[in-house]
């Protein structure tokens, strides 16, 4: 007869076993190759009649990231999206992400236009805080500091003092703590807990979260490592708590990335977006990255580690948007000067800090 760890054992081997399948039937679903490159060269015309450049974020599709980096366009996190946008020489920018990301581009660069492939993508963070409320929530503590994440619109932007990424929200709540100021932070609560953990800072933290980090399980996690023992867990600090305590390596993608590369370990659970994986393993082409279950008690697996609105960036619709513009993101010229300020503090400070 089993004894009861094994039969956790067998149990923790079932839930992983049903999740690769799953992986499996994902893999099942990419684009035949000659088709891919058939529309691979199309778009690279249309981008080139239109004086355009591809942005993808880390969390798109694979294919869609494939045709940004064979276009000469970038791949990055929503940090470095924004920079490379801003300096690109190009007329027009096409964004593949979600709104805020177009938002953001648009704000840095009024004189582009910036086109998405749809403009339904949005984000369940940026949706989490409707700028009415969060004024409200503002103007009751004057005496904070307003520092909001990327994650949000542009009318929120407008009314922050400070616009952080996950890659440099650690650096800057730091230097603020330092100064002796307090924080209103919005709106993810996870990586807002996280960043008062790690910097001690007095921080006031708005309740988002995202769909897709907010699922994973830390009970999910432990199973994995049940049948991978020697593996190391990544994890993005929009996680919950329980999940970051069992990581190896937290934060941004960009930083995953890196530590994919430096972790010793051969064997890699990643807790965030499966986007991230067509860039991770090009970086560690040698080591097996796994994905991080939603799995466990109280997960619903609405999201299964895929955001459903980067999924909506799709090879057709940058086709579509390139021949009609019909997905053209507009930010009123009075608000965009008054967002663009906790911008340029971002992408100021976060240049100092690369030196
Ligand atoms: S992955 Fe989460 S934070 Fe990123 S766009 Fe989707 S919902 Fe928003």
């Amino acid at each position: 007869m089993e004894d009861a760890s094994q039969l956790i054992a067998n149990d923790a081997k079932s839930i992983v076993q049903t999740h690769l399948d799953r992986l499996g039937e994902i893999k099942d679903k990419t684009l035949d190759p000659q088709v891919k490159q058939e529309k691979f060269e199309q778009i690279r015309q249309a981008l080139q009649q239109r004086d355009a450049v591809l942005v993808a974020h880390y969390y798109c599709d694979p294919e869609v990231q494939e045709l940004a980096e064979a276009t000469g366009g970038c791949v990055s996190d929503s940090l470095e999206m924004a920079r490379f946008g801003r300096d690109h020489p190009a007329k027009t920018l096409v964004v593949a992400g979600v709104k805020f990301m177009g938002e953001t581009a648009k704000i840095l660069s009024p004189e582009k236009t910036i086109l998405m492939p749809t403009l339904e993508a949005t984000c369940s963070l940026d949706l989490g805080c409707p700028v009415d409320e969060f004024t409200q929530f503002c103007d009751a503590h004057p005496d904070h500091t307003v520092v909001v994440y990327a994650n949000t619109s542009a009318a929120v932007k407008a009314r922050a003092d400070w616009v952080v990424t996950s890659s440099c929200a650690v650096e800057i709540v730091e230097h603020l703590d330092s100064l002796g100021e307090k924080i209103i932070w919005a709106p993810d609560q996870h990586l807002g807990r996280y960043i008062q953990k790690k910097t001690g800072a007095n921080m006031l933290i708005w309740d988002g979260a995202c769909i897709v980090h907010e699922e994973f399980r830390a009970r999910g996690i432990t199973n994995m490592k049940s049948v991978y023992p020697n593996a190391a867990v990544l994890v993005h600090p929009e996680s919950p708590e329980s999940v970051i305590a069992v990581a190896d390596a937290v934060g941004s993608t960009s930083q995953l990335i890196k530590a994919a590369q430096t972790l010793e370990q051969d064997t890699l659970i990643v807790a965030t977006d499966r986007g991230i994986f067509y860039k991770m393993q090009q970086a560690v082409p040698n080591k097996t990255l796994i994905e991080a279950p939603t799995a466990g008690e109280g997960a619903t697996c609405r999201s299964c580690a895929h955001c459903p609105w980067m999924a909506m960036n799709e090879l057709d619709g940058i086709l579509d948007v390139l021949q009609k513009s019909d997905q053209e993101i507009f930010v009123d010229a009075q608000l965009a000067l008054r967002a663009k300020q906790p911008l340029d503090r971002m992408l100021a400070f976060s240049a100092a800090l690369k030196g």
